[in-house]
């Protein structure tokens, strides 16, 4: 007699498939919530405890965890040890395995106490499942209940799955096990404080199947690592427009990351290719985004504009003037949602993390073969020490605290150049320094008179600081550490310049 074992947290359309399974030729066994609903359906089911002839112990700890269901299972059907020792053992095949877990996952992040989380590790589960999926040869594993469909399909014209598919359901099953521990084993280690442990399974969960990758000929899909817990890119909900693609993911994660700095004040920033190409901080978003727009209203096309305070229609209309990929704010009022409905094609992302400064966390690098790891980037700048004789004036310090923060997420070489709040300049992916100050000042132009400048590293010489000053910048903040620094210092007070350490460096590779 063939066995189908039921033993299911989610029910949904169990019971359907149930009686399609008894109706060839099936007998259904399962555990006692399961059972109830299946008996409630109207299928002819009996409990496991009559299978096994032993009770549930434990308030449910141990329900199929029993040779019995194991060794049903598991036996290889054409080897006649197996035969003889099911025969002598008493038990009966067990040919298709119904089985979800329950759910630990939505149980740790719903924030319930530890004992409901520990009680919320599925055992006889995963159990039960990884022996019917080793045994794939025989028999079925069913750990989704949108599988139902094509089992019985197969049942019904074969008289019982193909080899194909049940691999292709073990496959699955040993996925899910794989993924289940790994969130039981985030949890150990978030308990423990354990946040580099020797050996890690990141639970990632497919969310997107994305048109293409990077380029038209690359394949691209978006997993979530720890959905629930951080407020990147894949909290935000998507308010129009068109689907998220692969660059659009990095940028826009990218541009989260860079507004979440300036928490302290209406701020917008716009970024091209994970670097910012102008950023503004003002009383309002409005006059923020003006700031942004100006310092670069060519590179600002195509590219993705970021805010920190609700977005309102005034500014709504300026964004819908140019073309832009994504907008991110932390809300829109409705005026401005319909401003942008107007381009159906514009992606409006509400991240409501995004007004938040983000204190610690880990970022991590895929290199092909190897993964680097590092804590965020979370210091802020906020001891700068004056060197030179001459000082910078209150506006100049605040200018020089705010080009700090723009320099942080520009990928090095980068220094940034800043005036009223604003980005005036930014050179940066530069192989050398000294090229990064000369892109930002030919991009400020005349603006770079009275202008401040953050440079992300040290400067391994005099020239940057002669270069600036003989273009009108007044202060400017780098690291400290070079052998020469004392040259830079010297140059400095030659030419009337404050000069400040702020003793961090942000490269940004
Ligand atoms: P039911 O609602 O049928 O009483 O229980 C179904 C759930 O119990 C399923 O999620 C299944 O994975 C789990 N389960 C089955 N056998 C055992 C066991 O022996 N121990 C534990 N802890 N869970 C089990």
């Amino acid at each position: 007699m063939k066995h189908a074992l039921f033993s299911c947290y989610f029910k949904d359309g169990i019971e359907n498939f149930a009686k399609e399974l008894e109706e060839n030729g099936y007998k259904i066994i399962s555990t006692g919530g399961t059972l109830k609903a299946l008996e409630k359906a109207g299928v002819n089911v009996s409990d496991v405890s009559e299978f096994t002839g032993f009770h549930d112990m434990l308030g449910g700890r141990v329900k199929t965890l029993h040779p019995k269901i194991h060794a049903g299972i598991l036996y290889r059907r054409e080897k006649p040890e197996d035969v003889k020792e099911i025969k002598e053992l008493g038990t009966q095949p067990i040919d298709i395995v119904v089985n979800n877990l329950y759910p630990f996952k939505d149980t740790y992040l719903s924030g319930a106490s530890d004992d409901n989380i520990i009680e919320k590790i599925d055992i006889g589960g995963p159990s039960m499942i990884r022996a019917a999926a080793k045994n794939f040869k025989y028999t079925t594993i069913i750990t989704d209940n949108a599988d139902f469909e094509r089992v019985i399909a197969e049942i019904k014209e074969n008289g019982n799955t193909t080899l194909e598919t049940r691999r292709d359901l073990a496959r699955k099953a040993f996925m899910l096990t794989a993924y289940y521990d790994a969130w039981i084993a985030k949890y150990f280690n978030e308990k423990c404080g354990v946040e580099f442990p020797d050996e890690i399974t990141l639970p990632l969960k497919k969310i997107s199947e994305l048109r293409y990758g990077e380029n038209p000929h690359q394949r691209g899909f978006a997993y979530t690592l720890y959905n629930g817990d951080e407020s990147g890119i894949g909290e935000a909900k998507q308010c129009q427009g068109k689907e998220l693609s692969y660059n659009n993911y990095n940028d826009a994660s990218a541009t989260i990351e860079m507004v979440k700095l300036f928490y302290k004040k209406p701020t917008c920033v716009a970024v091209k290719h994970t670097n910012p190409c102008g950023i503004g901080e003002a009383d309002t978003i409005h006059e923020a985004y003006l700031k942004a727009y100006a310092c670069d209203d060519q590179s600002i096309f195509g590219g993705i504009v970021g805010f920190n305070r609700e977005v309102d229609k005034a500014t709504a209309e300026e964004l819908v003037k140019i073309f832009l990929e994504v907008i991110i704010a932390p809300s829109y009022t409705k005026e401005a949602l319909e401003v942008f409905e107007k381009k159906k094609n514009l992606r409006v992302l509400e991240v409501p993390g995004i007004s938040e400064v983000r204190k610690g966390g880990l970022d991590m690098k895929v290199l092909p073969g190897t993964v680097i790891m590092q804590d965020h980037d979370d210091k802020e700048d906020c001891k700068l020490n004056v060197v030179s004789k001459a000082h910078p004036t209150d506006g100049e310090l605040e200018d020089l605290i705010f080009a700090l923060k723009a320099v942080k997420f520009a990928k090095s070489n980068a220094v940034v150049l800043a005036k009223d709040g604003a980005t005036v300049g930014i050179g940066l992916g530069n192989v050398n320094r000294f090229f990064a100050v000369q892109a930002a000042l030919k991009q400020a132009g005349d603006k770079a008179k009275g202008a401040v400048l953050a440079s992300d590293g040290f400067f391994p010489f005099d020239d940057c600081i002669k270069l600036l000053a003989e273009n009108g910048v007044k202060a400017i903040v780098e690291p400290g550490g070079s052998i020469k620094d004392e040259l830079s210092i010297k140059a400095a007070d030659e030419l009337g310049v404050s000069l400040l350490f702020s003793g961090t460096r942000h490269f940004k590779h």
